[in-house]
Order: C-alpha cells, then structure tokens, then sequence
C-alpha cells in the first residue's frame, strides 16, 4: 500500500441494516459497482442522483486508499425492452437495428455530456451489456447445468425457489410474496417471481445465436456478468437507486452466488435514496419530468439555467440515503452558498494562477469534513465544515474550503481560475472612484441623521450589485464602511 490514509469509512449496508466499517477485500483494489442507465431516453434529475452520489464515494476511496487502488465500474444497458418500444417510436422509418444504434448512440451521448457537467469523474469501466453477451449466455449454461434455471416457452427463467434465501436483501420471504402477489403467477412460471434470464427474439430484435436459439438476456443478468467480468465473482461495493434493491439487485444477488457458488455478490449494498420534484413523484404526465440537460440548457425549471455544480450541490445537500424533493428554492439556496463558497476562496486569497496549480491541487481537506464525509457520507456535517470555513478570515480557510470543496468534486483547479477571471473582469467594470464617492455621501448623510437619503444610497448601489457592509473601527469607534460585490 502507498498513499493510504488512516482513516475508517463507515457505511450503511442495506444487506446487514447495519452501519458497519468498511473493510475493503484488497486495499489494493477496491471495487465498486453501480447500475448505470439504461439508454433510452435522456437521463432525468432522478438519475443524476446515483451519479453523484457515488462519484463522492468514489472520490472518498481514491483519497483514502490512492488513485491507482480504486475500480469503479458503471454500466450502460444497451439492449433492453424499453429501447426497443422508444426506437421503434422515434425511427418509425429506420429498420429497427439502426433506429436502435441511433436513440442508444444519442443518449449515450448526452448521459456523458451530463455527468461531465455534474463534474463526476470517469468510471474505471463502463461496460456495454452487448459487449458481454458472451459471458451471460455462458451463465445461464451454468444456471441451467445447476438446476437454478429452466426453459419455459420462449424464455429461459430463474427458478427462485431453487435457492435457499431469496429475499435476504430486500427482506421479503418468497411465501409472503406468492400469497400475498396480486398478479396471477403466469402459466409458464413456476413461482411468481421467477425472472427472465433469456428470450427468444422476432426477427428483427435485437439477439445472439444461443443453444436456445436467437435472443436476448434479461436486464439482471447483465449486471451480474459485467460486474463478475470486470470486478471478480465476489467486490467490495454494490450501488444504485433504492428503487432496485427489489427485483433487480436481490436477482442479481441471485444468479452471481447460485452461478458461482458464493454466499455473497458484493460485501456492502449502498443505495441512494428517491427524488421527487416540488413535492410529487416525477412523471412525464404531470409535467415535472425534467431532464439533466434541461436543468443545464434551458429555462424550463425556474425560468434560469443551473450550472452543474450547482445542481450537484443541490443534490448533496441532502444525506443520500434520505429522499430529496427537488425545488427551483433547493437549487436557489445552493447556488447562493456555492456562490459565497466560491468568492470567499478567492477574497481570502487564494490565487488561481498557473504557478500555484500543483500547490493548489494539493491542497488536503479539513479533516473533520472528511470524518464526516467518511460517516456514511454525512452531508450535513459536511456542509457546517465548509459554512464554518467559508466564515474564517485567514488563507488558511481558503485552503481547507478549497481542498475540501476539491474533494467533493464541487470546484476544481480550471472551475476556480474561471470564476476568479469573471470576478476581476466584473471589478475591472466597475467605477470604482464612483462607487467610494457614493459611499461618502452617505456616510456624511448617516452623520447628519439624513436616514432616508443614506438608505436611498445603499439601495442604488444594490442595483448594480455592490453591498455594504458596516463596521466600526475598534480605535476611533467611527463608522466605516466596505464595499464587496455580490454575483447575481
Ligand atoms: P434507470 O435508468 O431507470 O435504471 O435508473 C438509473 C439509476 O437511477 C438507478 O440507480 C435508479 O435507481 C436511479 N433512479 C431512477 N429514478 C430515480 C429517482 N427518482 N430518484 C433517485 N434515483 C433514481
Ligand atoms: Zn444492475
């Protein structure tokens, strides 16, 4: 081990119920995985929320156990049944095949130009499902030869009852869930929750040749593959929304431990928390579906655009595990903080200029932000770190705000050097002999007690953005008054 860093992270482990310490299989190489979109459509706030999230524990593992000893994998599902629906919708004049490359191209596209600007990081890996196609059809052999699977119609399906503890991650025993299962258990099944590993294709679907003939896998197979393919039969973390811990990730759990003989997939199962928008649960019907990229690139939502860091604080503002309601006042309040976190960077000092890059990049985070941080990712004594930094007075607080800022991705080295020349360049406009001279004036007019007029003073130049503040000098006990300039 290198550049690890003494210090216990501690996470809820949705499998146990349990905040435990996290003990890494091989500090070397710490794994995480995370369900990743399927690509049908452009990716809601909704999804943004598990791409945040875990880009912060992604970050928190580099720092912890060194760059080079973290894999992050997040996939992309290529082939699923919605794509299908979505593509023959959009390209009703394309054969089904390229109007499938087309919307899957297309969104791919877009999700990475969202989580850019969410300023998450790269995955280690982001495995394609169709490039693992291989690899399923081979599971399911084993499935098969095991007897954890059967042939039923045109689809080959996982027998859940053939395993021992079905349910442990959601909690659910299968005997509630058939009694209690209000849709008919379909005639080719033989327990209601049995799942599709396999399905025979029409023509023109997409599908692999099989012993079982043209088809395509089930969507919880492709997490099980890719994640044993690029991660080992059993890793460290398992992620996503808590919308799938039940079906999809206990069918994963499934399928790895029946297919290779483990008790376990992954040691700890995180799952981020529901997004809902303005106090409903998101849907196209109501309109208040909104998209990352409409949130980046229109008006839509509050009648401004909302720059991604923004939008990513106004995520982590919340622990992750609770449910968030997205407002247009959450990302207003975000923007203000982020805002205040930004200029007091550069009013303590800190100096954005090439020379001082490594120095600045270097820069550690405070150190009980980062216990917290490590506490399951306590974002609200995260946030009183930063608010009590950004209240210090010294370069020192500029470095801790900006090293721990750094760390949760929510400034970087290029996003600071941008926001130092827009605030110069907004200093270099201004009069400034205009601005002192009006502040004269109504000092002079408070000594006369000329309150309306200082009062009218200090509103004009809030119009254009200049606030003042007032103080009093400890020696002479007069009245002085500084100027700063607030951003819109
Ligand atoms: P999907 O493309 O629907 O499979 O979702 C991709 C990821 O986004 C999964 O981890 C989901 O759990 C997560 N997700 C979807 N909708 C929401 C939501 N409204 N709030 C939080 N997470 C969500
Ligand atoms: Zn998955």
């Amino acid at each position: 081990m290198t550049s690890q860093k003494k210090i216990n992270i501690k996470l809820y482990n949705s499998l146990t119920r349990k905040k435990e310490i996290f003990k890494p299989i091989d500090e070397n190489n710490v794994r995480l995985y995370v369900c990743g979109p399927t690509v049908y459509d452009y990716a809601h706030i909704g999804n943004a929320r598990p791409a945040i999230v875990f880009d912060v524990l992604f970050r928190l593992l580099r720092y912890i156990y060194g760059k080079e000893h973290v894999t992050y994998v997040r996939n992309i599902t290529d082939v699923d049944d919605k794509i299908i629906i979505r593509a023959k919708n959009e390209y009703p004049n394309l054969a089904l095949n390229e109007a499938i490359k087309k919307l899957t191209e297309k969104t791919t596209k877009q999700y990475h130009r969202d989580v850019k600007a969410l300023m998450c990081l790269n995955p280690t890996f982001e495995p394609r499902a169709t490039e693992h196609i291989a690899g399923m059809i081979k599971m399911i052999k084993n499935l098969l030869e095991k007897k954890h699977a059967y042939l039923a119609g045109d689809e080959i399906l996982f027998d859940v009852s053939s395993i021992k503890n079905y349910g442990r991650l959601s909690n659910r025993k299968l005997d509630e869930q058939q009694a209690g299962a209000r849709i008919k258990v379909d005639e080719h099944k033989k327990n209601a929750e049995d799942f599709v590993l396999w399905k025979l294709s029409g023509d023109d679907e997409p599908g692999w040749d099989s012993e079982w003939g043209y088809g395509r896998p089930g969507w919880h197979l492709e997490c099980s593959v890719m994640s044993a393919a690029l991660l080992g039969n059993i890793f460290d973390i398992h992620g996503g929304g808590i919308d799938l811990i039940f079906p999809h990730h206990e069918n994963e759990i499934a399928q790895s431990c029946s297919a290779n003989n483990n008790e376990k997939m992954a040691n700890y199962w995180l799952h981020n928390g529901f997004l809902q928008v303005e106090g409903q649960k998101m849907s196209k019907s109501l309109g208040n579906f909104i998209t990352i990229n409409e949130l980046l690139e229109s008006e839509k939502f509050g009648g401004q655009k909302w720059a991604g860091d923004v939008l990513r604080l106004a995520m982590l503002m919340t622990n992750y595990k609770e449910p968030i309601d997205f407002s247009v006042k959450r990302l207003k309040e975000a923007k203000t903080i982020l805002t205040k976190w930004k200029d007091r960077i550069i009013e303590l000092g800190l100096d954005f200029t090439e020379q001082n890059r490594e120095e600045i990049e270097a820069l550690e985070p405070c150190s009980k932000l980062l216990f917290a941080l490590a506490d399951d990712m306590n974002m609200s004594g995260v946030i009183s770190h930063l608010h009590r930094h950004a209240g210090g007075k010294k370069l020192h607080n500029a470095k801790r705000l900006f090293g721990s800022l750094q760390l949760l991705g929510l400034v970087n080295f290029e996003s600071m050097q941008k926001w130092q020349k827009k605030k110069n360049k907004q200093k270099d406009n201004l009069d400034i002999g205009l601005i002192e001279s009006k502040i004269n004036e109504r000092l002079q007019a408070i000594k006369e007690k000329n309150w309306s007029k200082a009062d009218r003073i200090r509103d004009e130049l809030a119009l254009i953005n200049i606030l003042l503040k007032d103080s009093k000098d400890e020696k002479t006990g007069e009245r002085i008054t500084k100027w700063e300039l607030k951003n819109e």
